[in-house]
Order: C-alpha cells, then sequence, then structure tokens
C-alpha cells in the first residue's frame, strides 16, 4: 500500500474508532504514517545511512529529555518543587495531547503509597489520580483494609498525562517520567507501595511477567534517596476489576496479605468503621 493509500485507509479506521467513542488522535497517526513513508524510501537506500537517518534523532531527543528530568527531579526540595517541575516539563510528548497534568491525592505523610499506570479521561479532567468509577472501587479496596486517601495513603502515578486513546504509556515515556517519580518516593519515604496494575508493576520493578504472575507476592524496590528498600506488592487494576469481577476474590486475598504485612511492619491502619 502507499503513503496515501495507508492514510486513507487509517482515516477510515479512525472515523470508525471515533464513532464507537475512542478518542483517536489523528496527529500521532500521522506522524506515524510519516515515519513509515521515511523507513520506506530509507529502505531503498543504504543500510548503514537508514541506522543513521532513521533511530539517532528519536534517541538523541530522548536521552536529552531525560537528561532533562534527571537534572529537574535532582534540583526538587520539596513536594511543591517536584509539584511545579513535573508541571513544567514539556520532555514528554504525552502532555501535548493531555489536558491536566496529574500528580497526586492523598496524605503525603502517609506510609503507604499507591502507584497506579496513569491519567484516564475522568483524571485528566479533574486533574487528580484515580477520581470516577475506577477510583471509587480503588478507594472501596483500600477502605476494605483500613486505608483511605483522606487519612492514610498516598496515590500517585507512573506517568502524569493521559495517553491519547488510554492506550498504555509506552517504556520511553515511562522512561522520562521516572526521574520524577523516584524523587516523588524519595520525598514520601512510603514504607509500602502497592502497585495497581501489570504497568507499574513492570515499570517499578523492571520485571517482564503481567499482572496474574505478579500479584500475592512481595517484592523490594530499592530507590535513590529511600534509606531501604520498600515493599512492594502489585494488585490487579480496579479498573480490571471492574470488568472481570469474578478475579475481585484474588483482589481481596491481596489485600488481606497487605493488612497483614502492615501489622508486621507497624504501620497502623485507622479503625474499621
Ligand atoms: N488508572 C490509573 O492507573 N491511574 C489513575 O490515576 C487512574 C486510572
Amino acid at each position: 500500500m502507499d503513503t496515501q493509500g495507508l492514510r486513507e485507509h487509517l482515516s477510515a479506521l479512525s472515523d470508525w474508532w471515533e464513532g464507537a467513542g475512542v478518542d483517536v488522535d489523528r496527529r500521532q497517526i500521522e506522524r506515524l504514517i510519516q515515519a513509515a513513508s521515511k523507513s520506506r524510501k530509507d529502505a531503498a537506500t543504504p543500510a548503514a545511512s537508514t541506522q543513521a537517518t532513521t533511530a539517532a534523532p528519536v534517541s538523541r531527543k530522548a536521552s536529552s529529555a531525560l537528561n532533562e528530568a534527571r537534572a529537574l527531579a535532582a534540583a526538587c526540595q520539596t513536594l511543591d518543587n517536584l509539584r511545579d517541575a513535573i508541571t513544567r516539563y514539556e520532555g514528554c510528548e504525552l502532555k501535548a495531547g493531555a489536558t491536566k497534568t496529574v500528580i497526586a491525592d492523598g496524605n503525603p505523610d502517609a506510609d503507604i503509597v499507591v502507584i497506579g499506570e496513569g491519567p484516564g479521561r475522568d483524571e485528566d479532567n479533574a486533574g487528580l489520580p484515580f477520581v470516577g468509577k475506577t477510583g471509587h472501587l480503588l478507594d472501596k479496596m483500600l477502605a476494605s483494609i483500613g486505608l483511605s486517601r483522606n487519612t492514610n495513603t498516598y496515590i500517585t502515578n507512573v506517568n502524569f498525562w493521559r495517553p491519547p486513546g488510554n492506550r498504555n504509556p509506552t517504556d520511553e515515556e515511562l522512561a522520562l517520567c521516572r526521574p520524577f517519580v523516584d524523587k516523588h518516593l524519595a520525598l514520601v519515604q512510603p514504607k509500602l507501595i502497592i502497585a495497581a496494575g501489570t504497568v507499574p508493576a513492570k515499570a517499578l520493578l523492571g520485571v517482564t511477567d503481567g499482572i496474574t504472575r505478579l500479584r500475592g507476592k512481595r517484592y523490594e524496590l530499592t530507590v535513590p534517596g529511600l534509606s531501604s528498600t520498600v515493599p512492594v506488592y502489585p494488585i490487579f487494576h480496579p479498573a480490571y476489576l471492574l470488568r472481570r469481577p469474578a478475579e475481585k476474590a484474588k483482589a481481596w486475598a491481596d489485600l488481606l496479605t497487605i493488612q497483614k504485612v502492615m501489622e508486621e511492619l507497624g504501620i497502623a491502619p485507622k479503625a474499621q468503621p
């Protein structure tokens, strides 16, 4: 298929998705078409120059954006500094398509931090993590073991901007957010982290398994600026549980494990109502 044919094909497909209520990032689609057309042209030239012209600019751009994120995060002394730094940062392309930068909610003095994947539509509108139906279920899950964002829990994400069409953030996007995530944890100093879903579990722990294998087990996270390793418990993402309620029994078992570990660590949750 030539470039024009590809463009028409993807335009028709985008119409179809939009008709079904899905947000489509047409600028990103056009970028992909341009890249496909360019790599086709490059394929007609010797291999060495293909490598030089297609791969290098992307990785150079990402690496200078990563250096900038590292420098900004390193300079932060407080959570307010960090909030300003993330909000000012332009190195992650997701920001251009998002309405708001979504950083955190809850009590920053809490011993427990919940980390999700990143904002969806509701969070992008509200500017807060885990709102809407997914947030409501997360709140109920936390309440079942005496946790609440109003008192003893802090909630954030491994990515701060809503990806187009609610796709997962790419590895590169996550890498660009990582210096801020690490600094966030170093400033909050959690005693236990709950990773909500596959994306944050993989991003934090550098593992490749999906949540079905990761859940129910304890992992240790080392973060620069944290005095000791922190236990991490991956759990099913509440959005997944809304789609697959039969899995709630496993999530409940995982929450009970977390509750037991909180007791062992001397993290006292507020009394059950
Ligand atoms: N899902 C997430 O992982 N994080 C949010 O903030 C909202 C939905």
